[in-house]
Formats: structure tokens, sequence, C-alpha cells
């Protein structure tokens, strides 16, 4: 590690010494923030006063955690820290800015900096992913990009680094200029230009003006064609990618398939293609970026081309779960580099709720060149973050890192994951933070599945295999022609929102749709890519409808007339909408009485297209209801050759919900909308063998014995005559388990065996009787509902239906998917 002494370190701030103490003057690494400290003696902090905190306020805090050197634009009673030395600076955000800048000064390897509106971090992440195996690189953390980020990002240049990478954010002017001289880019990469963070400059003109001073030194610059213009008065050498012949890089055709695209490109060496596995436009623009800056550092394209194939969503989150004995688990098991270890300890270290440290870490995937300098950066991290236990995996950190570590961590050795998973038992985990951390292939998910806490929660599980095959079981009812909408609106019926709609996406479904546009809204944000049909769009969300690129059902004209002036206003024209028809519902839909009004309408615009026109059943279950609904269905044909006619082109009709499609094949048209019947909830559920996919399920608490005379609950409602045994579980009604299931209306299953519910349902507990049950403890699971015991069961009980407990379920209650 690169160390500066501090007299050198005054002189590149121009910083006069406030107090100079003896011992202690080398920096390695620069602090901002006391609650962060690592390794005290080398690091100089920086006190910068921002809108809402005043880093002079926290000197007494980092130096009573050891912290000697400080950097300070205010005079202070250094008398109180007589251990310290102090630099005073005019301003200590630029001081910080001028020591990383003379830091960068002393590498001369090709520099990155990246710069746009959107995509910085994936763009720097994916390129990370994919040149890892050639290059030792540094990068910025998360999304360090701005004027404290970057120094600190450029901070971690290190004699090892071959290439570096890093991102720069502004949100007012002049600030590129700083960042420029701290990253001193020798490429710059533009990503895409949007109206992110507009406010802070005059217009877009300006803000990409203020942007370009990124690469005034640069040598290369990696854009798309369309940035080109602005570009033009850069003496850079420009790399461009784009449809046309004259660029460097030529797009030829993008092929998008369900779950990934392909990308057929050229270059003046060759002519080839990648798949990613994404199939929006961004992620299509940013892994394009990435492959032009390949080309340009002419990696060898073999090596490479299979991981685009790889490339992984970027998430910055961490989670924590709960594990076994108290521990808190952080499983970060899917990357293996130096900075996400960083972030990873940073959090491992903030978990104050236990002292003991443990981190469980595999070999990271390293060549030979990178192995000796990396693992010796690792253990200088696990003593700084102060980890006291290490568990290794593999025969590289057995062999590299394990020697380095001093008496302060325990380490013990494992040559593979399932060896590891063997000895879990043995291992004592207790009260303690445990972080997992390597690389993918040593799966070391399977050890936070040993350590996580399984049985404590009511959790709600949902299995994504069960819901493939029940609508498998579905559409083997259909036409091959006939497409499925599938019904996510309520959180997918209670059981989450992106990852059902992600399966559904993956599975081929034609169409989704939801209640409400915010619904739609997260769905787009979480990457889905499918058209999604809005049933009740109201109008002050017609913008984000169209952002979002949602399509709206339109039921009356009123919504149809507010929703046709909002696109005139816009200049939208031939937008996709759905048109309702109210065939005996009642709900919501023109009435055929109002089919006339509604093609003279249409008829004088353009502003819409109509995808589709369709109809609700009110009974398709219900076998003394089939008049009626055939009765529906003929008013729905009707509707559509009067309006087919009148329109003048085709659009998709359709009428089946999930029952409808088992019990009324003949009337599934171009398309049937599927919803419950996902889940295995149908009356016909045994003869197409669907399955459950939703188990609710909890634990108990506590168990007691209780004696005639007793009571239980609330209002003493359960009376115990006889002697029994009462466990009282962990789910109540404000968890979505009805309250009037009290008093042995309902009951669960512990082990198999029923368990009725005696006394009230509580807010957040439900007392059982479990007197006649066997071998039943604290701690052990009972199943709410699920395959055992039929959410439609457990509905009937409680006087109402499947629908209304299964979207009941409140959203505190974890959800847990399996695939099996
Ligand atoms: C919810 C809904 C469906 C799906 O109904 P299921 O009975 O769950 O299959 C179909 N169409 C419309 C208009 C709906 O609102």
């Amino acid at each position: 590690m690169l160390q500066y002494n501090l007299q050198l370190v005054a002189e590149i701030m121009r910083a006069r010494f406030l107090q100079q103490a003896a011992g202690n003057n080398f920096v390695e690494h620069l602090l901002i923030d006391s609650r962060r400290v690592i390794h005290p003696p080398a690091a100089l902090f920086f006190a910068i006063a921002t809108v809402r905190r005043d880093g002079h306020d926290f000197i007494k805090e980092a130096y009573n955690k050891g912290v000697r050197s400080f950097t300070v634009e205010k005079e202070i009673d250094v008398q109180q820290f007589p251990e310290a030395s102090f630099l005073l600076v005019d301003d200590t955000l630029k001081a910080l800015q001028q020591l990383a800048a003379y830091h960068r000064r002393q590498f001369s390897i090709p520099v990155i900096g990246i710069t746009g509106s959107n995509g910085k971090t994936i763009v720097k992440e994916w390129l990370y992913q994919l040149l890892n195996e050639q290059y030792s690189i540094a990068r910025s953390p998360k999304s360090y990009n701005s004027q404290v980020g970057v120094p600190l990002s450029v901070w971690q240049l290190q004699p090892q680094h071959t290439l570096a990478i890093f991102e720069a954010g502004i949100s007012q002017k002049n600030e590129m200029n700083a960042l420029q001289e701290i990253i001193q880019p020798t490429i710059g990469i533009l990503t895409n230009i949007g109206e992110a963070h507009a406010e802070g400059f005059a217009d877009a003109a300006e803000k990409l003006r203020e942007k370009q001073q990124l690469f005034s030194s640069a040598e290369t610059v990696i854009c798309s064609t369309e940035k080109l213009e602005p570009l033009s008065f850069l003496h850079a050498n420009i790399y461009n990618w784009g449809f046309s012949a004259n660029n460097a890089l030529v797009v030829k055709a993008i092929n998008r398939q369900l779950s990934e695209t392909t990308i057929v490109f050229s270059t003046n060496t060759i002519t080839d293609n990648i798949t990613i596995p994404f199939v929006d436009d961004a992620s299509i623009e940013n892994a394009v970026t990435c492959l032009a800056v390949c080309m340009y550092l002419q990696v060898s394209f073999e090596r490479i081309k299979e991981k685009f194939q790889q490339l992984r969503p970027v998430s910055l989150r961490l989670e924590l779960k709960s594990g076994i004995h108290n521990t808190t688990i952080i499983n970060d098991s899917y990357s293996a580099d130096l900075s996400s270890l960083t972030i990873a300890l940073n959090m491992l270290q903030q978990q104050g709720q236990h002292l003991q440290r443990t981190v469980i870490i595999s070999d990271f995937q390293l060549t030979p060149e990178q192995e000796t300098a990396t693992y010796r950066s690792i253990a200088e991290l696990l003593l700084q973050h102060k980890v006291q236990r290490l568990l290794t995996v593999g025969p590289r950190t057995k062999a590299l890192l394990v020697p380095l570590l001093n008496s302060s961590i325990n380490s013990i050795s494992f040559d593979t994951t399932p060896a590891l998973a063997q000895q879990i038992e043995n291992i004592s985990f207790q009260n303690e933070t445990i972080l997992l951390k390597g690389a993918r292939v040593f799966e070391l998910d399977s050890i936070a599945q040993l350590l996580e806490q399984k049985t404590h929660q009511t959790v709600l599980e949902i299995n994504l295999s069960a819901i493939t095959r029940n609508i498998r079981a579905h559409q083997q009812l259909l036409k091959p022609s006939t497409k499925i909408m599938a019904m996510v609106k309520a959180f997918s019926y209670g059981s989450g929102s992106y990852e059902i709609a992600n399966l559904l996406q993956f599975m081929k479904a034609d169409y989704l749709a939801v209640a409400f546009t915010d619904e739609g809204v997260a769905l787009r944000k979480a990457g889905i890519s499918l058209p999604i049909m809005v049933m009740n769009p109201e109008p002050v969300t017609f913008d984000a409808l169209i952002d979002y690129n949602l399509e709206p059902e339109l039921f009356s004209f009123s919504i149809l007339h507010a929703f046709e002036s909002f696109l005139e206003k816009e200049g939208i024209n031939s937008y996709p909408v759905h048109i309702k028809i109210d065939t005996g519902m009642h709900r919501l839909g023109f009435m055929p009485s109002e089919l006339e009004e509604l093609v003279a309408v249409l008829n004088r615009q353009q502003t819409f297209s109509i995808q589709s026109v369709f109809s609700h059943l009110a009974a398709s279950e219900d076998p003394a209801e089939d008049a009626f609904t055939l009765q529906q269905a003929m008013l729905f044909e009707d509707a559509c050759s009067y309006l087919e006619n009148a329109l003048g082109y085709p659009f998709l009709k359709h009428l089946d919900n999930s029952n409808g499609t088992i019990r009324h094949r003949q009337l599934q048209f171009d398309m049937v909308r599927l919803g419950i019947g996902m889940y295995g909830i149908s009356s016909a559920a045994a003869k197409l063998q669907l399955e459950e996919a939703l188990t609710l399920k909890t634990t108990i608490a506590q168990i007691k014995q209780l004696q005639p005379g007793d009571t239980v609950g609330y209002n003493r409602r359960g009376v115990i005559t006889k002697p029994s045994v009462i466990a009282t579980v962990r789910i109540g009604y404000a968890d979505g388990y009805p309250r009037n299931l009290s008093n042995g209306v309902g009951y669960m299953l512990v082990h198999g065996q029923k368990a009725p519910v005696i006394g009230t349902v509580c807010m957040d507990m439900t007392m059982l009787d479990i007197t006649d049950l066997v071998d039943v403890k604290e701690g052990d699971e009972v199943i709410v509902f699920g395959p055992q015991l039929s959410v439609t069961t457990v509905a009937k009980q409680s006087g109402t239906i499947a629908y209304e407990v299964m979207t009941g379920i409140n959203q505190r209650v974890k959800r847990i998917y399996y695939e099996e």
C-alpha cells in the first residue's frame, strides 16, 4: 500500500501545521466519517462541513477512536488533542481533492472516466465483470461519483492495478472540472444523457457542456453516434458506436428473444455477436457501450464473449437476515472482489448488535499475477475491520491468505463448500454477525441457508415451480394461438410483485394486467418489459402511465375523454389502449347501448390504437349461472364484431378468467386472463392437477399446560374444561389471519395434525389447542394454509373466498420464493 509522509501531504495540500505531534506521521487511509474509522493510526481525517453536518464537530470522536492526523479549515483548540497532528487549509474539500489528484498522477495506467445521466454504475460494474480476468482493476465503490466520493475512489488506486474505472456525477455548474483533475481519465465514456438532475443548470445543453469537461484531456471518448455532435469540439479521438457503417463499432442487428438479446456487430477486425440476459433498451445500450470499450482496449473477444451472457444485474443492496443462535447473516456470496468486500465489511462493522464478527470467505478467482497483492489487501481489510474469526473455503485462501493473518484472527480452512457444510454443526455460531463472501462458483449460498433462521417468523412461501406447472396446465386447455394475460393485481394476489412478474415474463406470458398505475410502474422499475394493461387508470397518473409505457383500460366516456385530451396535449398518437365492455358484470365498462357513440368518438381521432376489447364474466365458476355466462358471451361477440366493422382494424378479444378458461373453453377467443388459477385455486383443481402454490407458515412461541377453570385470551372466550395443552403461535389478525376463525372455527396444522384455534384471535398471536397432538415443542412449524390445508378451506371457515384471504396477508409477512 502506498504511504504518504504527513509532511508531503501538507505540501501537496498547501497546508499549515497547527500542531505537529511526534510519531504517527504517515497516511494510508482517508476518512471523512468518524463512524467509519478503520486503521486509525494511518488515517487522515478531513473535517468537511456540509449543509447538515460539520466534520469539525466529530474530531473528538475520531480522536477517541485513535485517529491522530486531521485536516481542518477552522482554528480549533488543539490542546484538547495532544497526540494529534493538525493541518490547517482554506477548504478541506479542496484539500482532499488536491491530495487525490496528486495520488492519481503517480499512476500511468489506462483510467476510464464515466459520466452521463443514466447507467454509469452499471457500465462500471459490467466492465468490471467483463475485464477482471485481464486486468487488476480499481474502481469506484458503489456509486461514489460526487465531489467527495471521487477523491475517495481514486485514493484506492494501488501499484498492483492495471486499469481503473471511475464514475463522475455532477449536480451543479463547475463541478466537473474538479472531478476531471482528480480522475484525469485517459479514456472517457459518455453514457445515456437523460433529463435526470437537470436542475442546477440553465438547460440540458449547458449540462452536457459541463459533462464534457471530464474528457478535456482524455485520449479517446467512447460514445454512441447520437452523442457525437455535441462532442465535436473535443480534441480527443472518438470511438463511436451505432447503426451506420461509419462507426468504429457497427451494431448490425439487435434480436430480442424472451429473456435475452443477441446483438450482432462488426468492427474493422471482426464480425461477431454477443448475447446478454436482458431485453430492455437501457441494458442493451449499456452492454454495447461495454463492448465498445472492450474493442477499443483490444481485449481478446474470445475471452469475453461468454462473459456477456453471464452479466448480472447490478444490485448494490446487501440483505441482512437473522440467523441461528441470535446471529445476523450478511449473505454476499455472489461476488468476490476487493471493492465489494470493502462494502460488505463496512456493513459488517456497522452492525453493532454483536461484538463478535465472523467472515466466511472463498477463494477469489484471480490470475496468478493478481493473487499475492489481492490476498495481502484482503488480509489487511480483515484486520482493519476487526474480524475475529475467519472460515476459508478453497486451496488458495488457505495457502495465501491465512498465513498473512496474525493471532487476532482465528482461522479454520476447508477445501470445499460441502466440507464446510458438513462441519457446520460442530462450529459454534452464537451472538455474532457473519459475513459470507465468495466467488459464485463456490456456492456459499448453501452455507447461508444453513445459517439462516428459517422457522422464526411467519412467512408466506411461494412455490414458483408450482405456478409454472399451473400455468402450463391451463395452457394445455387452449388453442396454441390463444394468448395469456396474467393478472398480477394486488401484489399478484398477495404473493409478491416483480418476483411473480419475472417468472411470468420468463414463461412467455403475452400480457400482464394490474389494477393501478403505480403497480405497473413498480413492475417497470423492476425491469419487466412485457406489455402491461392498467385496469383502473386514474387521470392523475396519466403522466406515469405514458412514461412507463403502460396501456390503460378505457371503460367509460369520461376516462376516454380525459385520456384523449391528455394525449393530444402531449402530441401523442396511436397510443395502445384496451376497451372494456360491460356484458352483465355491471362493474366497469361501456354498455352495449353506448357502442354507437363510442365508435363515433373513436373514429374521429387517431389518438388511440385499440389493442384489445374485453369483458369480464360474472359467474364463470358457477354451473347454475352458465346460461347467464353464455348470454354475456353473446353480447360480447356482438360488441366485438360491431366495433371491428366500424373501426376497420382487428384487435385482440378476451373474456375468460381462470375458471372461465377451465369451464368455458369455447369462450377463449384470442386471449384468456389468468389470475387465481396460477396459484392452483380452482373448482377443477383436482382434475387439472393444479397445485396450491402458497403456504402460510408460522411457529410456536410458547406452550402451556392449563387446568379446568382456566381461560384463554381476550374476554376469557377460551374456556378450559379438561387438562389441556395450549400453543401460542406467531400470527394474528394483523397478519391477515381472519379474526372470525376464533373459538374453534378455524384450525392450523402442526406436524400434519389439526390444532383448533382456542379463544379469540389476537392482533399478532393466536392460541391453538394441542392437547391431543403428539410430539409438539416450542419453535415448531405451524401451517396456516398450504397444499395440506387449502386456503379455500380456511376461507370457507371464515365465510369468505380464497381471493380475500390471499390478498389480505399483510406485507409485514415475509415472502420467500423458491423453485423445486
Ligand atoms: C382479476 C381479474 C381476472 C382474473 O380472475 P381470476 O378469477 O383470478 O382468474 C380476470 N379479468 C379481470 C378483469 C379481473 O379483474
